[in-house]
């Protein structure tokens, strides 16, 4: 077993003929890594996601989840190790209620019932959906809908999950709250592999590592001052700089001396003070 969760190589997707999408995508991710993809609208994050959880095939090149080949025969074992939330909570809602639309991962995995309804009372409180179990999804708000999707994937205990904007409806407090979630269960299981899709520089400057596709190439990779710190055209990218760097550079403006390799708040403070 290789140390990677996700090895993507040579990969090349259009979705019409002579349009491609991505274009020659190479890049591995650790397992148990905090990963954000980002990039402008477009640039091709979504269509990765869908790659890698094998609702769509690469026309050329290779994707491994955990050194198995995805493909068709594969497809069961790749379903029991990746999952995705997307950020329509519409199009992912299948059970008739909450309850239900949770269960239904642990229903495919046969989970036994009396384990089942543990399992679904305990992800619908972690996610604060407890009390709207019985609840249609016509009842739900676009967030409440998300909590559910999220609560869904997190219950089948999978080994790497990918958000894609999976929080983009719910309001500051909530995606602090799902952030927190997240950190407990990557703390419960150092193994357990993130991908975010995001728009959240602050949340990609926080990660282990960042991928940045531009136009369906990727425009760097690397840890996330490396990929930040290193970018001077990051507001065609679709980017903003992360509030740390911002300041640093506010005050590299006004003649300050600030060392490069300055990466938190906490050490520009303390260097600050001095
Ligand atoms: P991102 O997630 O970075 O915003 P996407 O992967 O959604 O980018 O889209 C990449 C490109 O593929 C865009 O030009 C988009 O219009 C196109 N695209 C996405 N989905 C489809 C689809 N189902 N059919 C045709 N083109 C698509």
């Amino acid at each position: 077993m290789s140390e990677f969760a996700i090895q993507v190589k040579n990969v090349d997707f259009s979705y019409q003929e002579n349009e491609p999408v991505l274009n020659n995508i190479s890049f591995n991710i650790k397992k148990g890594q905090y990963v954000c993809l980002i990039g402008h609208n477009g640039s091709g994050k979504s269509t990765l996601a869908k790659l890698l959880v094998y609702l769509i095939e690469p026309m050329h090149g290779e994707i491994y989840i955990n050194d198995l080949l995805l493909c068709e025969e594969n497809t069961k074992k790749i379903r029991e190790t990746v999952g995705i939330v997307f950020q329509n909570p519409d199009n992912q809602f299948i059970g008739s209620t909450v309850e239900d639309d949770i269960a239904f991962g642990l229903e495919n995995r046969c989970v036994a019932h009396e384990n089942m309804q543990k399992i679904v009372r305990e992800y619908a409180e972690k996610v604060d959906m407890a009390k709207y179990l019985e609840k249609e999804p016509s009842e739900l708000s676009g967030g409440q809908k998300q909590r559910v999707a999220i609560a869904g994937i997190l219950a089948l205990n999978l080994d790497i999950i990918i958000f894609d904007e999976a929080t983009s409806m719910l309001d500051p407090e909530g995606v602090e709250e799902i952030k927190r979630l997240i950190f407990n269960m990557r703390k419960a299981n150092p193994n357990l592999t993130f991908i975010s899709i995001t728009h959240d520089v602050e949340e990609a400057y926080l990660s282990d590592y960042v991928i940045l596709l531009n136009k369906g190439n990727i425009y760097k990779e690397g840890t996330p001052f490396e990929v930040f710190e290193n970018t001077n055209d990051l507001a065609e990218l679709g980017l903003d700089l992360p509030f740390v760097l911002k300041v640093k550079k506010a005050l590299k403006e006004k003649g300050m001396n600030i060392p490069t390799n300055i990466k938190s708040i906490e050490e520009l403070s303390d260097y600050l003070c001095k």
